[in-house]
C-alpha cells in the first residue's frame, strides 16, 4: 500500500484521534411538524468512553439519543454504531431503509435505560431480566436465569434476585432496570435522565451503580442534570441548547471553564 492509500484508509477505519469509536453521529438532523429540534448535530464517543449530555428541557437531548437507538428517525444525517451505519443502508448516495430484523439486532447493540424503569412490578428482579435474553437471545430458562443473577451482581443486586420489583425502593428498581439493558450485552448504553423520577436520596446509590458499570468498561451516553457525576465519570462533556452541540470537550472544560457564555449560563445555574 503506498503512503496516500494508506492515510485514505485510516482515515475510512473505525478510528478518531487514535481512539476507537463505537458510536458516531454526523451532521444528524430532525423535525417534528415543522420544528426542527435537531439541526446538524455531529459527535463521537470512543469505546469505553462515557460522554455526558446536558441542556436544558427542550434543546433535543432525548431526541438524540432515540436516533441512535431506532427510536426515531433521522431526516438526514449519518449514525453508526461499531462501524455499521444505523437505520438505513447507504446504497451509492441513496439511503435505504433497514429490514425489521437488522433494526431487531442492531437495537440489541444499543441499550437504554429510562426516567420510568417500566419492570413488571408482579415479576422478581431475576424474571424482569431474564425475559428479553429468553426471547431475544434464545436463552433457555436456565441460561436466562444465570445471566439475570450475574447482571443482578454487576449492579450490587445479587440478594434481591427473587424479590418482586413492586417489593423494592425507586433506586433498586432503575439498578434492576440497568441490569436489564447489561444482560443484553450491548455495545453501547444510553440513559435518558436515569435518576431523574428518583428522590433524592436514592440518587447516589444510581449514579454508584453507573460509575461502576463505567469502570467495568461499558461505552455509555449519558442525559444527565447530575453535573457532579458528568464531571468524575465523563471523558466527554457535550451542551446542547436548541438542536446544537454549543459545547462539547472534557469536563474540566465544559463544566469548570466554558468557552460559550451560554454554556457558562447553564452550568452556573445547574451545578
Ligand atoms: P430534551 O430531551 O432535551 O428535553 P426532546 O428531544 O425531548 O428534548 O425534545 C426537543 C423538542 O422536540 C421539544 O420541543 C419537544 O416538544 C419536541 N418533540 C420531541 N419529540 C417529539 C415528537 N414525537 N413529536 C413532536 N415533537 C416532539
Ligand atoms: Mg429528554
Amino acid at each position: 500500500m503506498n503512503a496516500a492509500n494508506a492515510a485514505d484508509a485510516a482515515s475510512t477505519t473505525n478510528t478518531a484521534n487514535g481512539a476507537d469509536v463505537m458510536v458516531r453521529i454526523e451532521n444528524v438532523h430532525k423535525s417534528f411538524g415543522g420544528l426542527p429540534v435537531l439541526r446538524g448535530v455531529s459527535a463521537s464517543c470512543a469505546r469505553s468512553e462515557v460522554v455526558c449530555l446536558i441542556g436544558r428541557s427542550g434543546s433535543g437531548k432525548s431526541t438524540l439519543l432515540r436516533c441512535v437507538n431506532h427510536l426515531e428517525k433521522p431526516d438526514a444525517g449519518r449514525i453508526t454504531v461499531d462501524g455499521e451505519l444505523i437505520g438505513y443502508e447507504d446504497r451509492g448516495g441513496r439511503l435505504v431503509e433497514r429490514r425489521e430484523r437488522d433494526v431487531e439486532r442492531q437495537r440489541r447493540d444499543v441499550g437504554m435505560v429510562f426516567q420510568r424503569f417500566n419492570l413488571f412490578p408482579h415479576l422478581t428482579a431475576a424474571e424482569n431480566i431474564a425475559l428479553a435474553p429468553r426471547k431475544l437471545r434464545g436463552l433457555s430458562r436456565a441460561e436466562a436465569r444465570e445471566l439475570a443473577v450475574a447482571s443482578l451482581e454487576r449492579v450490587g443486586l445479587a440478594d434481591r434476585r427473587d424479590a418482586y420489583a413492586r417489593h423494592l425502593s425507586g433506586g433498586q428498581q432503575q439498578r434492576v432496570a440497568i441490569a436489564r439493558a447489561l444482560a443484553m450485552e450491548p455495545k453501547v448504553l444510553l440513559f435518558d435522565e436515569p435518576t431523574s423520577a428518583l428522590d433524592p436520596e436514592l440518587v447516589g446509590e444510581v449514579l454508584g451503580v453507573m460509575r461502576a458499570v463505567a469502570e467495568q468498561g461499558m461505552t455509555m451516553i449519558v442525559v444527565t442534570h447530575e453535573l457532579h457525576f458528568a464531571r468524575e465519570v465523563a471523558g466527554q462533556v457535550l451542551f446542547m441548547e436548541d438542536g446544537v452541540i454549543v459545547e462539547a470537550g472534557p469536563p474540566e472544560d465544559v463544566l469548570v471553564r466554558p468557552r460559550h457564555e451560554r454554556t457558562r449560563a447553564f452550568v452556573s445555574r445547574t451545578l
